[in-house]
């Protein structure tokens, strides 16, 4: 039997109580079928858990804290800085402005960011939270005009279905800043995680992105969205590119930087 409304009113059913106990009927089946579970660790949790257990969100938040070096995103007392550089980058040409990262490559963090490559892209809420809270302390959240995933090749782009990168970047809370897909890689590169050197991961990328024609980045302050830093070539050779396409500023915002001890 259907229960139009105007059945309900002559035989006297409450609809209202009605549609509230189907409601609930249908919540209840919902949690049976899809159990509430750690995104990480598949343990069960509370729908107000948001998305992890307390253990990976500890864990999480471990990979998260620590003070880094703004130049290039290593791990860096404030204190061990020279003229805004760290040990570790003293010396070195970058071409991006500063960069801002949500924690170190490893444990939790490690765990999420490769099944978010690996198809899970509903991790897309935690770590674009985790990418927001780091954009919020980065310092130069306000100038920013566009965010600009940094490209995959078409050809890879392809095979997993889509690019992390741009996943990334639109779970990114900004009020004005847009995304911007006018960087492109112009050239199939080797993956860089068997590249034996930094020098061998410069020359790997050299000249593989370009700006599509009618690009819009001339004076403008763009922020680079990336899953990992581990060199920092990728990253380098793109803010060279957007910089000889006009760019002012070229910031840079990773999940996290590789090559670092945990
Ligand atoms: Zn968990
Ligand atoms: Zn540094």
């Amino acid at each position: 039997m259907v229960f139009t409304v105007e059945l309900c009113i002559i035989i006297g059913v409450d609809t209202v109580k009605l549609k509230r106990n189907a409601a609930f009927a249908l919540q209840g089946l919902n949690q049976l079928l899809w159990p509430a579970v750690c995104v990480n660790c598949k343990q069960s949790i509370c729908e107000t858990d948001n998305a992890l257990c307390k253990n990976c969100w500890d864990e999480l938040l471990f990979c998260t804290a620590g003070d880094y070096c703004r130049r290039c995103g290593r791990d860096a007392s404030r204190y061990a800085l020279v003229d805004g550089a760290c040990p570790d980058c003293q010396g070195k040409q970058i071409h991006f402005d500063q960069i801002t990262r949500s924690g170190v490559y490893g444990d939790a963090l490690q765990e999420l960011i490769l099944a978010f490559k690996k198809g899970r892209t509903e991790l897309d809420l935690v770590l674009g939270f985790l990418a927001s809270s780091a954009l919020q302390g980065s310092g130069f959240v306000n100038g920013i005009e566009f965010f600009v995933p940094v490209p995959l090749h078409w050809t890879r782009r392809l095979s997993r279905g889509y690019n992390q990168a741009l996943v990334l970047a639109k779970k990114l809370k900004h009020p004005t800043a847009k995304i911007n897909t006018d960087l492109v890689r112009i050239r199939y590169t080797k993956s860089q995680v068997g590249m034996p050197t930094p020098a061998a991961r410069a020359k790997n990328v050299a000249g593989a992105f370009a700006v599509r024609q009618g690009h819009k980045f001339k004076g403008t302050n763009i922020c680079l969205v990336d899953d990992i830093k581990t060199t920092g070539a990728t990253l380098n050779e793109c803010a060279k590119t957007l910089k000889e396409a006009g760019t002012s500023k070229v910031y840079a915002l990773v999940l996290a930087v590789a090559g670092q001890n945990v």
